[in-house]
């Protein structure tokens, strides 16, 4: 792999068929402190985990464990008339650097909802991001020396599988293939409250590699050709100036297509949680609360513009 972290090159199959050739062994992870819920629970297995070693599984494991703590933390469970009972995902090596493919779905409630996926990751992209070691800038950049991007990056993959993905919305009905502008309500209302009052849309990254298009939201892609230089990325900045409250830029969202280590870990916002709910899942706030919260936004927008 090149130096500089590019999710561009992580590819989306999600038309695809999966074949099977992989032989199911070892660590089943499943979730019991969620058995509370009606339907959905994401259940985790390492598949081939002989390809891994000792320390890539543990940094696996623990990664596993990290992004099913976090999708369970804010996803309540389905919207009524969806009835599945688990997404089940497969980790396993491979790729060039990470990827997710959908391998199974289900049209329920009005919804396409995901049923099962495998994730990729390539065993030589943990050795260097479960500790980064600060290549690529030069000058190198200390400041993010150590960090664990493995975390995040499993994180993300399970996002797609959840449902953020082009072939997703559009069976959704919240994006239209080539626009570059998610509609979905409940996910452009929360990117209006956290980064832009004026929105009418989410923008969704149009460069990068035919996997990365149309699959994330939108930041600078500094490794594309479209917006970037592939031959010095990191001379460029993936920051969109847009940015939340607490000065969080877009661009370092964990379901933009790219992690930029020299930036610091990817966050993960209310957008992303809320798209969601676009997509047949219930999360966190519960309507009511998420009411009030569009409520007290749409007071302070008032305030804003005068009237
Ligand atoms: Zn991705």
């Amino acid at each position: 792999m090149r130096p500089f972290v590019d999710v561009t090159r992580k590819k989306l199959y999600m038309r695809q068929r999966l074949l099977f050739t992989h032989c199911f062994v070892a660590l089943t992870l499943v979730v019991g402190a969620a058995s509370a819920r009606a339907s959905g629970e994401l259940q985790v297995t390492i598949s081939n985990s002989a390809t891994f070693s000792a320390s890539q599984l543990a940094v696996v494991e623990a990664a596993i464990d990290s992004a099913k703590s976090m999708w369970e933390s804010v996803i309540t469970g389905y919207q009524p008339g969806i009835n599945v009972p688990a997404l089940n995902v497969t980790i396993t090596s491979g790729s060039s650097f990470a990827d997710a493919r959908t391998t199974s779905s289900v049209l329920q409630g009005g919804f396409r909802i995901n049923t099962a996926g495998t994730v990729r990751i390539n065993p030589g992209v943990i050795d260097i991001f479960a500790s980064w070691d600060g290549s690529g800038p030069d000058p190198p950049n200390t400041e993010f020396l150590g960090v664990n991007y493995i975390d995040e990056l499993l994180a993300h993959e399970v996002g797609h599988l959840l449902g953020i993905s082009q072939s997703n919305w559009i069976a959704n009905g919240v994006y239209q293939a080539g626009s570059g502008q998610y509609t979905g309500a409940y996910g452009v209302a929360a990117y209006r409250a956290e980064f832009d009052p004026t929105a009418t849309y989410i923008p969704v990254e149009q460069a990068g590699n035919s996997g990365t298009i149309a699959n994330h939201w939108d930041q600078l892609m500094r490794s594309s050709s479209q917006e970037g230089n592939p031959n010095d990325p990191w001379s460029l900045s993936p920051l969109t100036g847009i940015t939340d409250s607490q000065g969080r830029d877009l661009g370092l969202e964990l379901m933009t297509g790219a992690i930029d280590p020299d930036y610091g870990e990817p966050f993960l916002s209310n957008m992303t949680v809320q798209s969601l709910r676009d997509l047949g899942y219930t999360v966190v706030p519960e309507p009511s609360s998420l009411s009030l919260l569009l409520a007290a936004f749409l007071l302070g927008f008032s305030r804003r513009i005068g009237f």
